[in-house]
C-alpha cells in the first residue's frame, strides 16, 4: 500500500521529541512537509502557515496539528475543508464545543480525524484495563504532581486561557483513567489553585464518583520539586494496583507485572494510519469534558505569584 503523505504544523517540542522518530519509523506515513512560524524540518518543503502549505503541496493527504491547544481549531478547519485527514495532538481543543464542530465537519466530507491521547498507549495501561476488568474497584487514586518549571520551561501558552495549566499534564491521567475504568465517572467536587499572576492553576484538587458509588481522587500539581509523581493507584478485591510512571509500570499486591518498551508514538501513527484506512474518525471528549467540569464546578482558590 502507498504511504499516506502527511505533513506537520507547529513544529516544537513534542515534534522533535516524538512524532519526527514514530513518523520516520512508520512505513504508512511519508512526511512530505511542514509548517511553523519559526520550527523547520530537514529534509522536506517547509513554510509559515498551513495555508501557503497547503496551496503549494496539494499532495499532502493528513496534517497532524502539534501547535498549542488555542490554535489547532483554526488549522484543523483548514486542513479538513481541503480534504486532509487529521491528527491532533491533546488536548484536541481550547474547547469541547470546537471539536464537535471539526468531528461533524471530517464525518460530512468523509475524513478521519484522530482526538489524540499519547498516554492511553503508555506500556502498561492496556494490563491495568484488563486487571479492574476481572475485580472490584474500592476506591482509586491519581497523583500527578511535576515540576512545570523543568517540563514546561518558556511556554507562555500554558498559563494563559485554554492552555489549561496543571491539567496539560493532568488531562494524560484522566485519559488513562477514563480508559481503564469500567464505568463513567463525574466530578462531584474540586479545588483548583491559580496563582494570581496567571490564567491557568497551578493545581487541582479532584473527587469524583460513578453510578456504583466508586471513591475517586485525583491530586495534580505543578510545584513539585524532587520526585515526580504520574501514578495512579486502585484498592481493589484482588489487592492493590499501582500503575506509575504515566503508566509505563503496573504492579498488583505489590509485585510488578509488566514491564514493556515504551511506544507511545508510534503506536498512536499505527492507529492514525489504522482509521485513515478505515474511513473512520477516533474522537473520545471524556478527558477533556472532565477538565471543563472542573473549571465549571471547581471553587478557585487564588495563591501566591508565580515566575518560570
Ligand atoms: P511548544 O513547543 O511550546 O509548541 C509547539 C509549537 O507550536 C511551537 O514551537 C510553535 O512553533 C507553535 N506555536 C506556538 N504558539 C503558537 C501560536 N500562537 N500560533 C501558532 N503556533 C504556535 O509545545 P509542545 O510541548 O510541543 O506542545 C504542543 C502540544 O503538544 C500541546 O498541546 C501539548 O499539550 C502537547 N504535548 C506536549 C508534550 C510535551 O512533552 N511537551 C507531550 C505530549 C503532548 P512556531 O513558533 O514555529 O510556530
Amino acid at each position: 500500500m502507498s504511504p499516506i503523505h502527511l505533513a506537520i504544523v507547529g513544529v516544537g517540542k513534542i515534534v522533535r521529541d516524538q512524532h519526527l522518530p514514530a513518523i520516520a519509523g512508520n512505513s504508512d506515513f511519508r512526511l512530505i512537509a511542514a509548517a511553523s512560524r519559526n520550527g523547520t524540518v530537514d529534509g522536506i518543503d517547509n513554510f509559515k502557515t498551513i495555508d501557503a502549505m497547503l496551496e503549494k503541496v496539494p499532495a499532502i493527504e493528513a496534517v497532524s496539528l502539534c501547535m498549542p491547544p488555542q490554535f489547532r481549531y483554526e488549522a484543523a478547519q483548514k486542513a479538513l475543508a481541503a480534504g486532509k485527514h487529521v491528527f491532533l495532538e491533546k488536548p484536541p481543543g481550547a474547547t469541547l464545543s470546537e471539536v464537535a464542530d471539526l468531528e461533524a465537519l471530517a464525518a460530512s466530507k468523509g475524513l478521519s480525524l484522530f482526538a489524540s491521547w499519547h498516554s492511553r498507549y503508555a506500556p502498561a495501561v492496556e494490563a491495568a484495563k484488563s486487571f479492574l476488568a476481572g475485580t472490584t474497584i474500592r476506591a482509586m487514586q491519581v497523583i500527578w504532581k511535576e515540576d512545570v518549571r523543568h517540563w514546561h520551561p518558556n511556554q507562555d501558552w500554558i498559563w494563559q486561557a485554554g492552555g489549561l495549566g496543571v491539567f496539560d499534564p493532568g488531562i494524560n491521567a484522566l485519559s488513562i483513567v477514563t480508559h481503564i475504568l469500567p464505568r463513567p465517572v463525574f466530578i462531584t467536587a474540586a479545588t483548583l489553585e491559580f496563582p494570581e499572576n496567571k490564567d491557568a492553576p497551578i493545581a487541582a484538587d479532584i473527587r469524583f464518583t460513578d453510578a456504583a458509588g466508586l471513591d475517586l481522587s485525583a491530586e495534580f500539581d505543578w510545584r513539585q520539586t524532587g520526585k515526580q509523581s504520574w501514578d495512579i493507584i486502585a484498592e481493589t478485591e484482588a489487592g492493590r494496583m499501582v500503575l506509575s510512571e504515566g503508566g509505563a509500570k503496573l504492579a498488583i499486591g505489590g509485585k510488578p507485572v509488566h514491564e514493556e518498551p515504551e511506544q507511545e508514538y508510534p503506536m498512536l501513527y499505527r492507529r492514525f494510519a489504522e482509521i485513515i484506512r478505515a474511513g473512520t474518525s477516533d474522537v473520545d471528549l471524556a478527558p477533556l469534558r472532565h477538565v471543563a467540569d472542573a473549571f465549571m464546578l471547581g471553587r478557585r482558590k487564588f495563591v501566591d505569584v508565580f515566575y518560570d
